[in-house]
């Protein structure tokens, strides 16, 4: 049985979290910014960093939808906080704006200028969509291949195999063959069949597509085959820099753009980010190179960080990190709702009243092979 609708279940909020209306943490609000096409310039990713020591404990998430968030704000800072991040243009008009604005863009455009003509076409459409689900979201795929075929989304624009560009709905294997000028009114007819035909219930597209036939118009048009996550190390764009959990320290971000050839900043779903402009990169807060172990494990903040943690999660993680067979992923989530790593690992750790439920190659909200484990026990299981 899914745990989910257990009587144990993790409160899931009906809302997505933004800078407008913050989630309040174990360690306080938790203000989560949007970057416009998922980049900050130089200007911007700096002062998000003095904003995130002077508001909050140091640290910036970076999360798995490729947001920024801001920890440990007290309540009432939060409306100046409001106020510095409308300043440095980082802040949507309304809560309505930002919730709706739930955009990941690839960090690899600029080639052929796709990427940057989408964009501001669907921001200034996404007024006129149907009312859908807090968590649905768009996906800019348009990079030379698909990278974020496994990042969240329900709509999703990418280069077709045979097209120039197509919208795919999350869920479906092939998409419908669009152009710029037809890509927001090609996003509103998928986003209203999902409303006409009773998508709301199931609450994303890719469930509502378990039960639900997609018209052939929406349809027909193969994606790029998608490629492979990148890793630390130069790019043509700059230089992408590794941050475990996706924990980046503020300080060390502020360290690196002494460099004047770091223009910018972009965000990535994958506890990477890119340095536009960089050619090398000289620090100790962030990984430089492939193959840390470090990212290749995801936890959540988890306890007392998240109210709701039933363990902490970082300490363990990290220790076991180097213990997993090689290629082998492993998740420790505070508790069942996994908002580290939405989908599968090898290995799950799932806080359950202050010990650990073991689930193999599933997700956190999935049924556990072993539960009620110590540190000891988990140290056991995985070692033998
Ligand atoms: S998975 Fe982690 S961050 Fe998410 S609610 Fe549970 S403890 Fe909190």
């Amino acid at each position: 049985m899914n745990r989910a609708a257990s009587a144990k279940a993790p409160r899931v909020k009906g809302w997505c979290p933004g800078a407008h209306r913050p989630m309040a943490s174990g360690d306080g609000l938790v203000v989560r910014v949007r970057p416009q096409m998922s980049r900050l310039d130089r200007t911007q990713a700096c002062r998000l960093a003095e904003l995130a020591i002077g508001y909050g404990n140091g640290v910036i998430d970076l999360t798995s939808r490729g947001n920024l968030q801001i920890r440990g704000v007290d309540q009432d800072r939060h409306g100046a906080l409001l106020e510095a991040l409308m300043d440095a243009h980082l802040l949507d008009a309304t809560a309505e704006d930002e919730a709706r604005r739930n955009i990941l863009t690839t960090p690899f455009w600029g080639q052929d200028g796709l990427t940057e003509n989408l964009y501001p076409r669907i921001v200034a459409g996404l007024r006129a969509l149907p009312n859908l689900p807090a968590k649905m979201g768009i996906v800019l795929d348009t990079g030379a291949q698909p990278l974020l075929s496994l990042a969240s989304g329900d709509f999703r624009f990418e280069r077709g195999a045979q097209t120039a560009l197509i919208l795919r709905a999350d869920g479906a294997v092939t998409g419908m063959e669009i152009s710029p000028d037809t890509a927001l009114s090609a996003l509103a007819d998928l986003a209203q069949w999902f409303v006409d035909s009773g998508g709301a219930q199931a609450g994303r597209m890719r469930r509502h597509l378990e039960r639900n036939a997609l018209p052939d118009g929406f349809q027909g048009h193969a994606p790029r085959r998608t490629g492979t996550t990148p890793q630390p190390g130069p790019c043509p764009e700059g230089y992408l820099l590794g941050a475990g959990f996706g924990a980046v320290d503020a300080r060390g971000l502020i360290g690196l753009f002494a460099d004047d050839a770091v223009v910018g900043l972009r965000c990535t779903p994958w506890r990477l980010f890119l340095l536009e402009g960089a050619s090398k990169v000289a620090t100790d807060c962030f990984v430089t190179k492939p193959g840390a172990h470090i990212l290749n494990v995801h936890a959540c903040p988890g306890a007392p960080l998240c109210e709701q943690g039933e363990i902490e999660t970082r300490a363990l993680a990290e220790a076991l990190a180097t213990r997993m067979p090689k290629g082998q992923s492993l998740h420790v989530s505070g508790c069942a709702k996994g908002c580290a790593h939405a989908g599968p690992a090898d290995v799950t750790l799932v806080g359950a009243d202050g010990k650990f439920d073991l689930v193999r190659h599933d997700a956190a909200w999935d049924e556990p092979s072993a539960r009620g484990l110590s540190i000891d026990d988990v140290f056991k299981e995985l070692t033998q």
